[in-house]
């Protein structure tokens, strides 16, 4: 039976950083689902979570791994991009979309895209 089980969970994903997410962001759901009776939010929790075990489960650890560093990657952008909320603003290029950040409380300064070259003002 032991070795049953070793042998069922060997070689398997289990449950990584965006797994462990899933699963919270699945339960918050479900909770707020069942608060307010909104059983389409129930539903989309039962199908988070069903992703979160298929991925645990999951042999095909290559591909997982890749979600995951995705996923991490989005993750610390996201914590960068607010620890420099108040210190820096972002703005994008309008001719090649280039995401650009300025420092803020300079007042009105001239931008230049440093990809395409593109000038532009605005108030920080
Ligand atoms: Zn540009």
């Amino acid at each position: 039976m032991k070795y049953k089980l070793h042998a069922f969970f060997s070689n398997r994903n289990g449950i990584d950083e965006l797994g462990r997410t899933l699963l919270w962001v699945a339960l918050a759901i479900m909770i707020l689902g069942t608060l307010f009776g909104i059983t389409f939010l129930y539903n989309a929790a039962l199908i988070l979570l069903l992703y979160a075990y298929i991925r645990a489960f999951s042999r095909n650890l290559e591909k997982c791994q890749r979600q995951n560093a995705k996923y991490l990657a989005w993750r610390n952008f996201l914590k960068l991009r607010f620890r420099q909320r108040k210190t820096h603003k972002f703005y994008r290029c309008r001719k090649c979309k280039q995401k650009l950040c300025v420092p803020k409380g300079k007042g009105k300064i001239c931008i230049t895209c440093p990809n395409c070259g593109e000038h532009f003002e605005k108030r920080t």
